[in-house]
């Protein structure tokens, strides 16, 4: 490693000889040296960065993205679809949909969206660019992501997963709140990504005032625009600096050792600049968060000051935002990471990255019809993604735990889409809801292999959500309604059946948390065991999880029980709003439906500034200034209405909303599709 001399004797204290991590040069990213060696550039960079602290403006227009503004805009809006490639950091999440926004795109009333694949992405990226523009988080600038919508009537500029969006499709199929969509990290193809491409690129046909921007970090756009109809690509020039890239000569048997090891050998040769660990999990970064904060401490002041921020969903988002925070002086920042960090969230001040290479991916066997989470080697335009990391600041070095040999031969070149690698039941389901009966061909960019869709098929039909000819039973349009997968939607509405629908709505919704809801402190090992096991139920795991539930509930919710319990109370919280959603669910739907059946004649749908048009007639109308659903934010976009009262206007009285994917359901013979 290069500078190990001069710090020779620092270094010993630290490590033995035989213990340390060697590494062998391999080649250089993004072109070669621009004179002085790497670390001189290096310093010269961060002293000059150091000394610029710009403001939000200053910031936006220093970004890759700016310098082609106008050119871009020129592009989206000479073409319906346009592709754009940037490498990560170049502005493409936080500025595209301001640019769209100042540009005049969005009409009265709509919005701009963007899809991202996932959620801690959608919620910082919302909180940075409603900072750029001087908002408040939830007003103008908002998220939405499962369990948690904060966007208001006022929102123009909307962050959210792309699951988000697909459910979207299910309410309103031609996204008529939207001017423009941003389809971002359109690279990472992500399930509902690829779903997504397929519905938008036929609502664009249906809407042609509509614009779609898909972003992408990799050169893979060649095939995005053969899929859109050969949409144009626009390229933005980096700004990249030369990354060394460094390969251990023999493989690492453990790589999150290596990666500590490593940590602590860059720490005391290297100059300044943070380091980026790329890990497989939260359980791996938790230990690797312990291990370097217990070995630091032993080597108490014969090294300067770590500070180690873990990436972590369920993380308090104060902890959370000192990913962003500039290192203290004199310190150094040492970031833990999954893969969220190759490309989905962009970190400041990395000089150095370490790359255990593997990554846990969902893996499933259509055979078994067993998913799994597994790890695995990444792709070679992954960990080229991960190396890049370490050239944003100015020149960088990554460290890879692998040799380059494995780099050459062992890594596959690009990742497979995870649409061919997972279980497609919930999203068959989906589909189905939309009309779209011929799963198998339906105009994906990749095609999920026959054996997947046939399986989730096999599964819908078992559990009762498809009939014979492989159409939705009423069964399945219920079914749909719950954002969860079709196994614990069939579970909860059988519940009713059962007469114990709160107690399986706990259930499902501590399942999705269990993974997370127990920690153990090492120094309180048995006190938290003691905890844990003063929840067993005899009848199982899932009686544990209720009772924990109940006890928590017991305690009003409280943060001081998760303290004692040593339960992650964020996590429990999640688990709240999980099933505070499916009780209005499981509460109001039938009502909603059974008041549906005889009312399907009084149904109305916002056209935007306030009013709305009866559905069959398209009568203007406007909800009654004395309803509770009068003021509703954001408003509401199909209501049903008892009466219509008519003075100045014609008023709906006693009014409430309505899914109109119901109608068919309650009314088939009023509202079936014309031939
Ligand atoms: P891209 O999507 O092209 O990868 P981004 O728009 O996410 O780029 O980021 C552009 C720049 O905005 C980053 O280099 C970073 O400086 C800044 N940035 C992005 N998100 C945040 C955040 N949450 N906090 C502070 N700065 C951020
Ligand atoms: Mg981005």
């Amino acid at each position: 490693m290069k500078g190990r001399n001069e710090v020779q004797d620092k270094y010993d204290y630290v490590f033995e000889e035989s213990q340390a991590i060697e590494f062998v040069e391999g080649q250089v990213m993004n072109g070669e040296n621009q004179g002085g060696t790497v670390d001189q550039l290096l310093q010269a960079r961060i002293d000059k960065a150091e000394k610029l602290v710009p403001s939000f403006d200053a910031a936006r227009k220093s970004l890759p993205i700016y310098a082609c503004r106008d050119a871009l805009l020129d592009t989206i809006r000479d073409h319906q679809i346009t592709i754009v490639v940037a490498q990560t950091g170049s502005g493409k999440t936080t500025q595209l949909p301001q640019y769209l926004h100042e540009a005049g795109f969005i009409a009265n009333g709509q919005k701009v969206g963007c899809t991202q694949p996932r959620r801690v992405a959608a919620m910082s990226v919302a909180a940075r660019v409603a900072e750029e523009m001087g908002m408040t988080l939830g007003d103008e600038v908002g998220y939405s992501i499962r369990f948690e919508d904060r966007t208001n009537h006022k929102t123009v500029l909307k962050y959210m997963t792309d699951g988000i969006l697909l459910r979207e499709f299910l309410t309103a199929p031609d996204l008529a709140g939207y001017a423009a969509i941003v389809i971002d990290e359109a690279h990472e193809r992500t399930l509902n990504t690829d779903i997504l491409f397929a519905l938008i690129k036929d609502v664009a046909r249906a809407r042609p005032e509509l614009r779609v921007v898909i972003s992408s970090a990799t050169l893979d756009a060649p095939k995005f625009s053969a899929y859109f109809d050969k949409a144009p690509i626009f390229y933005v020039p980096g700004r990249v600096h030369p990354v060394e890239i460094y390969y251990t000569p023999q493989p690492e048997a453990n790589y999150l050792h290596a990666a500590i090891t490593t940590c602590f050998q860059i720490h005391t040769t290297q100059p300044k600049g943070d380091i980026l660990i790329f890990l497989t999990d939260q359980a791996e970064i938790e230990a690797a968060q312990e291990n370097i904060q217990e070995t630091a401490r032993i080597l108490g002041n014969k090294i300067s000051e770590l500070v180690i921020c873990p990436i972590r969903t369920n993380l308090p988002s104060n902890q959370q935002a000192q990913v962003y925070e500039p290192t203290p002086e004199g310190a150094r920042k040492v970031i833990l990471t999954t893969d969220i960090a190759e490309t989905s969230i962009t970190i400041d001040g990395v000089v150095f990255v370490i790359d255990s290479g593997f990554v846990k991916q969902d893996s499933y066997n259509p055979r078994t019809g067993m998913s799994s989470l597994v790890t695995v080697p990444c792709s070679r335009a992954s960990v080229d993604q991960r190396a890049e990391c370490a050239g944003r600041v100015g020149p960088g070095k990554a460290f890879r735990l692998y040799t380059k040999r494995a780099f050459e031969n062992e890594l596959e070149a690009t990742t497979v889409p995870e649409i061919q690698r997972t279980n497609m039941a919930l999203t068959a389901l989906s589909l189905k809801c939309l009309g779209i009966d011929d799963i198998i061909g339906f105009d994906f960019m990749d095609p999920p292999p026959a054996e997947t869709v046939t399986r989730a098929l096999e599964l819908l039909y078992a559990l009762g959500a498809l009939n014979h000819r492989g159409e939705l039973t009423e069964l399945g349009h219920r079914m749909a309604e719950f954002p969860v997968n079709p196994e614990l939607s069939k579970a909860i509405i059988s519940s009713e059946k059962y007469s114990c629908t709160e107690e399986v709505l706990t259930i499902v919704s501590m399942l999705s948390e269990s993974g997370s809801l127990f920690y153990r402190p090492k120094d309180k090992k048995v006190h938290a065991e003691q905890a844990r096991k003063s929840f067993y139920h005899p009848a199982g795991d899932h009686f544990t999880l209720l009772n924990l539930w109940n006890r928590w509930s017991e305690s009003n919710f409280s943060q001081q029980f998760c303290y004692e319990q040593f339960v992650h109370f964020k996590s429990l919280n999640r688990a709240r709003a999980m099933r505070d959603q499916l009780i209005r669910l499981c509460d109001i739907i039938p009502v909603q439906k059974a008041i549906a059946a005889g009312y399907f004649y009084n149904t109305a749908t916002l056209q935007g500034d306030g009013e709305y048009r009866t559905i069959k007639t398209g009568h203007g109308v406007y909800i009654d200034p004395s309803s509770s659903l009068s003021q509703h934010l954001p408003p509401v976009k199909t209501m049903l209405y008892h009466e219509l009262v008519v003075t100045s206007k014609s008023y709906m009285r006693q009014v409430m909303e309505i899914n109109p994917a119901w109608l068919l359901e309650v009314a088939p013979q009023y509202f079936k599709p014309e031939d």
